[in-house]
């Protein structure tokens, strides 16, 4: 299965960083993996994965709230096929990337 769709959303849109409000590309158990990217100025995420219980591929979006903080999770999202729910854990803190 193609894993592309939001490279495609960066490309067509020309998106650069500084446009991003979330981007993360996370790898998950069982060669399932998951992108959602949220752009300033949208409520919605786009948002695609390959179910790590299915390996079923798909893209969606929805919407994108803030995270409390409480919450171990920054957001979930539900694959579709097999209704398995996935969760994205909060990143640790204190991992900002330099400026090179
Ligand atoms: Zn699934």
């Amino acid at each position: 299965m193609s894993f592309g769709k939001i490279s495609s959303i960066i490309q067509e849109r020309n998106v650069k960083m500084a446009d991003c409000a979330y981007h993360t590309l996370r790898e998950l158990e069982n060669g399932g993996k998951i992108r959602a990217l949220v752009l300033k100025g949208e409520s919605k995420a786009h948002i695609e994965f390959i179910c790590p219980k299915c390996g079923n591929y798909e893209y969606k979006t929805q919407d994108w709230g803030k995270a409390s903080k409480a919450a171990k999770y920054r957001f979930e999202t539900k694959c579709s096929k097999c209704g398995g729910d996935i969760k994205i854990e909060k990143l640790k803190g204190g991992k900002k990337k330099k400026k090179e």
